[in-house]
């Protein structure tokens, strides 16, 4: 239950009815409102308090995420605002490389029209034998990237350890597949004031991808971007199965911006194309695409990163589909 307080009001009292009931309850500041979450339901339900502006009952197991009880939500990104009906476009290599490389592909990217710069610093990689990242020099490289060139940047954690190191560096927080359950990490960065991008692990339903953002926005940060990026499934002819049909019911029930990365889905380069005008015809706020100025070189996901020409030629149509259902690029 979602209790919604009126501004400047004292609420100590609701707080002693829901503490009588033996209910559990948080406190949370967030889209400049405070409210109190508090359950199970059939504990808080009948409680009436005059501290009390509105009061939801979410049909959902998530709460804060739901639209039960907002409009949609924007999400800054340095300058850049995520959710409007602008679509935003992330690119850049899988993995920083080196200070050449990543300049180099944010200046190129940029000319190209994206907005926000990507690039891994740390690398959850299957083999430990395969490229781990640059790690924290990797961060500081991205950081000169994103000045010299002037676009914010979005890398990921993957260590709680780490969250105020990479939360220094980049513009926003990216939270990897891998690490989608990984609870203490979300929390961690739900104590930051910083965007996130909060990817789909490849094993999870809908339901649990957008309590995922629960985590983080019961913290207090109400910046997330969900971020669609394949699952599992039977399939093998692509690197995961793109869950179009997810991705669109996922926009039917949060609140929250969605992204849609249709390059770990491929796996392969020549049909990053048909996935991100999917993503865009299906309702994508952004999409993030790994581009690299010489793919046959990368040091991680060498088969699916485009080449700048490639990225340019997918803007353009992107473009078009994007002003076919009345947004832009
Ligand atoms: C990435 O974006 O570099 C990445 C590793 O993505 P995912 O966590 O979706 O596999
Ligand atoms: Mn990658």
């Amino acid at each position: 239950m979602i209790f919604i307080l009126k501004e400047n009001l004292q609420y100590s009292s609701l707080i002693e009815k829901i503490e009588n009931v033996s209910a559990s309850y948080r406190i949370v500041d967030i889209y400049g409102v405070r409210l109190v979450i508090a359950w199970p339901d059939s504990l808080v339900e009948r409680i009436d308090d005059k501290s009390i502006k509105i009061k939801v009952k979410t049909k959902r197991p998530y709460q804060l995420a739901s639209n039960e009880w907002k409009d949609k939500t924007t999400v800054n990104v340095g300058d850049v605002e995520v959710g409007g009906r602008g679509i935003i476009i992330a690119a850049g290599p899988c993995a920083v490389e080196s200070e050449a490389q990543i300049i180099e592909i944010a200046k190129a990217v940029k000319r190209v029209g994206a907005q926000i710069l990507r690039g891994g610093a740390f690398k959850p990689r299957t083999s430990p034998y395969s490229f781990q990242g640059l790690g924290e020099e990797g961060l500081k490289i991205l950081k000169r990237a994103s000045e010299a060139v002037g676009l914010p940047v979005v890398t990921e954690v993957m260590d709680v350890r780490d969250v105020s190191l990479v939360a220094k560096y980049a513009d926003m927080i990216q939270i990897g597949a891998r690490n989608a359950q990984n609870y203490s990490l979300l929390k961690e960065v739900g104590k930051l004031k910083k965007p996130v991008l909060l990817k789909r692990g490849f094993g999870m339903t809908v339901e649990e991808w957008i309590l995922t953002a629960e985590y983080v926005l019961l913290e207090g940060n109400g910046s997330v971007v969900l971020c669609e990026r394949g699952i599992r499934t039977f399939e093998k002819s692509t690197r995961f199965t793109l869950d179009i049909a997810g991705f669109a019911v996922a926009k039917t029930l949060t609140h929250l911006p969605i992204a849609l990365d249709p390059s770990h889905p491929a796996g392969r380069k020549d049909i990053v194309e048909p996935l991100a005008l999917a993503g865009i015809a299906a309702g994508a706020d952004m999409l993030i695409i790994e581009v690299h100025t010489n793919p046959e070189k990368a040091l991680s996901d060498a088969e699916q990163q485009l080449n700048i020409e490639e990225f340019e030629n997918i803007m353009r149509r992107a473009k078009a589909v994007a002003e076919a259902i009345g947004r832009y690029i």
